[in-house]
């Protein structure tokens, strides 16, 4: 087994010059040597600057130490932490996306993913081409916030999209990424009636493969979160409104 890289995975392959300094770094916590090289190696030819660790601690160590713009994270891991557990405690100090691997393709799995803050999932066996094509799609998103845009104040709750902050009295709220694009979207479609579907599209993207019950779960964490200062109604058999 490897120990944590601390320089790029497969630097023979890595864009050398001034590509590569601009490379967006991205960690992989993945204990299957040959998933994480694949990974790293198609990571790397689309021009991200890959970092594999082969286990929870490696990977957290490698997270503080090369600040990702994203994370891929086996949920099966060797040791004393699995990727739940990682998931958590990455999602205790950081909003950096989060994408989850699995040999699992259960229900409950994605379910306590996203409640732990995850924003996709990928389930093994996954094409390497998929996958660095969702990891571009949701680093799109993250950084494809609107331009500078006022925030929006709902009684004593703010929703910032330039800060890409909410507050309630004036105190920031911890989100996940995709809580707050589903936030986002709802104060920007405030008043109106959206179904599941509309916010899987408008959120998720409509190249996004999952199910509605997606929304539900990240509706919950938002209630969670935000309590009583989010004035969200449920449309039942339809979706949700913000009033
Ligand atoms: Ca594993």
């Amino acid at each position: 087994m490897t120990k944590v890289s601390t320089e790029p995975a497969s630097g023979e392959r890595a864009p050398s010059g001034a590509a590569a300094k601009e490379a967006v770094p991205i960690v992989v916590v993945e204990d299957d040597p040959n998933i994480a090289d694949l990974v790293g190696l198609y990571l790397t030819e689309a021009g991200f600057r890959p970092y594999l660790a082969p286990d929870g601690e490696a990977g957290l160590l490698a997270i503080e130490r090369h600040r990702p713009k994203l994370v891929i994270l086996d949920l099966g891991l060797p040791g004393g932490l699995d990727g739940f557990e990682v998931c958590r405690r990455v999602r205790a100090g950081s909003d950096v996306p989060v994408v989850l691997l699995t040999a699992r393709g259960d229900e409950i799995d994605r379910v306590v993913g996203f409640e732990l803050g995850a924003d996709d999932y990928v389930t093994k066996p996954f094409s390497p081409r998929e996958l660095v094509a969702r990891v571009k799609a949701i680093l799109r998103r993250a950084e494809g916030a609107p331009a500078a845009v006022e925030a929006t104040v709902i009684g004593s709750l703010e929703v910032d999209p330039a800060r890409r902050e909410a507050r309630v009295e004036g105190r920031a709220v911890a989100l996940a990424t995709r809580e707050l694009d589903l936030l986002l979207f709802l104060t920007a479609n405030r008043g109106l009636a959206l179904s599941r579907r509309q916010l899987l599209d408008g959120v998720w993207g409509a190249d996004w493969y999952g199910d509605e019950r997606t929304v539900d779960v990240h509706v919950r964490q938002l209630r969670r979160k935000l309590g009583d200062a989010l004035p969200l109604a449920t449309i039942w058999g339809h979706g949700y409104r913000l009033d």
